[in-house]
């Protein structure tokens, strides 16, 4: 049906790959490209002979990324390098008339700070061209989203409080690793909480709030107030919510872990002279920190992430939970990779695969709840990452 181009061969990139291949009645001609090309042509040759054509580009550099897309022509790129590279892989796809989709929003190397507003102001250029452009198309953002709109859609008159529930139970039997990769993970957990209340954001100091919430075939986990990227659309598109949070569980072993990286000086972002020579200390950090794309072999348990939403529908108060677990056994068995690497993937590849049949395809800068949510569901329980709903059950947020 059409050729795509995938930039980025980390870990969700080795995924997208695997699944981009799995489904290859949409997806007719594959490229791979990424700064690291031997990291391409491993993952190309480790998929059992699919024809994928591979590249290196440095996506820092729009001149590169606008000769490759003239040379290869895809429909599509996927971006899953990193945040900072997503307003040069936009800009190339303007200047060459190539569609966008990405996992995470555009994030300035120098400033730990994310946030649409960069995306965002490219909606006239891509509305103009004729072009659509997919943001935040992974879990969460991306899956939490769709959950979002899909309760709009099906359940409720009003969505009142919603609450994104992210649980990793998983086990990879390390002292300490990120799982995706360290440098972005590491500087969004780190950052201030915010949550979104009665028309204004409020702030929290990093982790302050937390409580135990329990999570479908894995019980009770500490579970600490974070900001993340998708509140910042969905309070915008759904503005009857009241209320918009996001949780996610940390183990105490991360926390003392991340508290030390921070402690002594890991953590900065700013370059630092080290025998001459400049280094940003996070980047080091990453070079010496397990690889994301390796932690599967052993990786043990499940992630269970959902959306807890309490609302109207006909006139009466109702509770919703929408989830999904996913095994990073089964992730690995699959695809060679663990849980995370996996359902950030698996979205991203439905969410290419809709703008190749044409059905999530307008012109302009779009998040993803701002598409139908349905036929996205349907695809989830088809590729690998089935749901399940529960109504009128304890959300354990007041
Ligand atoms: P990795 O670090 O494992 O992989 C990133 C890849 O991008 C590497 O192959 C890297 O190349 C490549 N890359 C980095 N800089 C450039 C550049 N300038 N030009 C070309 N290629 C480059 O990261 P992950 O796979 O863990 O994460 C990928 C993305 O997915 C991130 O943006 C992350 O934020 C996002 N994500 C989204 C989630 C969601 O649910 N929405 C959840 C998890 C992740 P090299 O191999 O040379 O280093």
């Amino acid at each position: 049906m059409g050729k795509v181009l995938i930039i980025g061969a980390g870990g969700v990139g080795s995924v997208v790959a695997n699944k981009v291949v799995q489904n290859k009645d949409v997806f007719t001609e594959i490229m791979l490209a990424s700064r690291t090309r031997s990291k391409c042509d491993a993952l190309a040759a480790s998929l059992h002979g699919a024809p994928i054509r591979t590249a290196q580009v440095d996506a820092d550099n729009v001149n590169e990324l606008v000769a490759l897309l003239t040379e290869f022509k895809p429909d599509i790129v996927i971006n899953v390098a990193l945040p900072y590279q997503d307003l040069a892989i936009m800009e190339a796809c303007l200047a060459t008339g190539v569609n966008y989709l990405d996992t995470a929003n555009y994030e300035p190397k120098e400033e730990a700070k994310y946030e649409y507003s960069w995306q965002w102001a490219y909606r006239d250029r891509f509305r103009e061209a004729g072009l659509t452009a997919i943001l935040g198309c992974g879990f969460d953002p991306g899956v939490t989203s769709v959950f979002t709109a899909y309760a709009a859609k099906h359940h409720f008159d009003e969505l009142h409080y919603l609450d994104i529930v992210d649980c990793n139970a998983g086990d990879h039997h390390k002292a300490f690793a990120t799982n995706f990769n360290p440098e972005i993970n590491i500087r969004e957990v780190t950052q201030k909480g915010k949550y979104w209340e009665n028309g204004r954001w409020v702030w929290t100091e990093p982790h302050e709030i937390h409580r135990p919430l329990t999570y479908p075939n894995i019980g009770a986990k500490e579970s600490y107030l974070i900001y993340h990227e998708e509140l910042e659309s969905l309070v915008k598109n759904f503005p009857t919510l009241k209320r918009a949070r996001f949780w996610m569980t940390f183990g105490q072993e991360y926390l003392t872990h991340l508290r030390v990286i921070q402690n002594i000086g890991m953590a900065r972002i700013d370059p630092i002279l080290y025998n001459g020579m400049e280094i940003v200390p996070i980047q080091f950090l990453k070079a010496v920190l397990p690889d994301p794309g390796e932690l599967g072999e052993n990786y043990t348990g499940e992630t269970s992430i959902g959306c807890r939403i309490k609302g109207i529908k006909d006139g009466k108060a109702r509770t919703y939970y929408v989830y999904n677990n996913c095994s990073h056994e089964a992730a690995y068995k699959e695809t060679g990779a663990q849980g995370v690497s996996y359902t950030t993937s698996v979205p991203a590849t439905i969410g290419a695969m809709l703008f190749m049949q044409g059905i999530w395809r307008k012109p302009g800068v779009f998040n993803v709840e701002e598409f139908d949510p349905d036929p996205f569901m349907a695809e989830l329980n088809k590729q690998g990452l089935p749901w399940h709903e529960l109504f009128d059950t304890d959300l354990e947020l007041e």
